[in-house]
């Protein structure tokens, strides 16, 4: 039997909901019941009926769906699929930066692990980390991690100072100054979309202007979806050009450079995706007391908005 035809009767079977991020592969996007960015993704599938979550994503984003839906089975089908910016923080470090500075409050991005949650004050994602740094109170100490990029971009928006953990995503790092500068020259007509985890959305010759906007993913198709323009450049992970192009059948989509890769979310897999409907591989445990200490600050990132 076709593969797709098995995953979608033992979803049906096992009472489950396939989730996957915009960084899948596009045959793991298409068997999807729902297509997202991290947190979006765990709180859409906390809110269905299915008693199993089937996350296609690196571990921290399975592990965040667990967290936010306890009652529920949650498998990652590529269990071992890790994360440069989760992997570059762990709890012990943390603690220590804290203890370095008394007093500080620690603003983590998505990207981490449950241990790191749990250390962590409020959780950010992309699209709502200038909200969460704005909610604080003037003159606090705020430790940001784990990604410097997107801290520095958050900075340079908000004005208020913070200090930076030294992680990177090793994948939109390589996005450069010079590589959307030389798009906005070759497509002048075009709106360019960078993602803030990119290394140039620091930097203080690119700023958001007419035609280049600072974007999470989602943010990237909501613009797209409205926007009159014909041409886009994305400059993220580039199988978001699936769903970009599919959602936008008379657009055109230009990766900035096609070795935007995430390797680690190309190792989901259909196969992987049978293996936890069919046998149950790739469950996420999580101990309780952890559990209930990594949704706190995901719960006042969502107070905030
Ligand atoms: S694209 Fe970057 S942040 Fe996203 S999963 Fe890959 S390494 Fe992590």
């Amino acid at each position: 039997m076709d593969i797709r035809k098995k995953i979608t009767e033992l979803k049906r079977e096992r009472n489950a909901v396939i989730v996957a991020h915009y960084y899948a592969p596009p045959e793991v996007q298409d068997v999807a019941d729902f297509l997202g960015d991290s947190l979006g993704l765990s709180r859409i599938a906390a809110g269905t009926d299915a008693e199993t979550i089937v996350f296609g994503g690196v571990h921290f984003m399975a592990e965040t769906a667990a967290i936010i839906s306890p009652e529920k089975k949650v498998y990652a089908p590529a269990p071992d699929a890790g994360c440069s910016l989760a992997d570059s923080v762990d709890a012990a470090s943390l603690r220590k930066w804290k203890k370095e500075h008394p007093g500080g409050i620690v603003v983590s991005y998505v990207n981490t692990t449950a241990a790191v949650k749990a250390e962590t004050d409020y959780c950010c994602t992309s699209a709502n980390a200038v909200k969460v740094v704005e909610s604080l109170p003037e003159g606090c100490e705020i430790l940001f991690g784990p990604d410097r990029n997107l801290g520095a971009h958050i900075m340079k928006t908000t004005g208020r100072r913070m200090s930076l953990w030294d992680g990177v995503c090793t994948v939109h790092d390589v996005i450069t100054p010079g590589m959307i500068r030389e798009a906005a020259e070759r497509y002048p007509d075009a709106d360019i979309l960078v993602h803030p985890e990119a290394s140039c959305s620091s930097s203080e010759d690119i700023l958001s202007g007419d035609n280049i906007f600072f974007y999470s993913t989602a943010g990237m198709l909501a613009h797209a979806r409205k926007s009159e323009k014909k041409r886009f450049v994305i400059a993220t992970e580039t199988d978001t050009l699936h769903q970009l192009k599919k959602e936008n059948p008379g657009k055109i989509f230009i990766p900035v450079s096609p070795g935007i890769v995430c390797r680690e979310m190309k190792k989901v897999t259909l196969d992987g995706i049978l293996g936890c409907l069919e046998k149950g591989e790739g469950e996420i445990r999580l101990e309780a007391g952890l559990r209930e200490r990594a949704l706190l600050p995901i719960r006042r990132m969502l107070e905030i908005g």
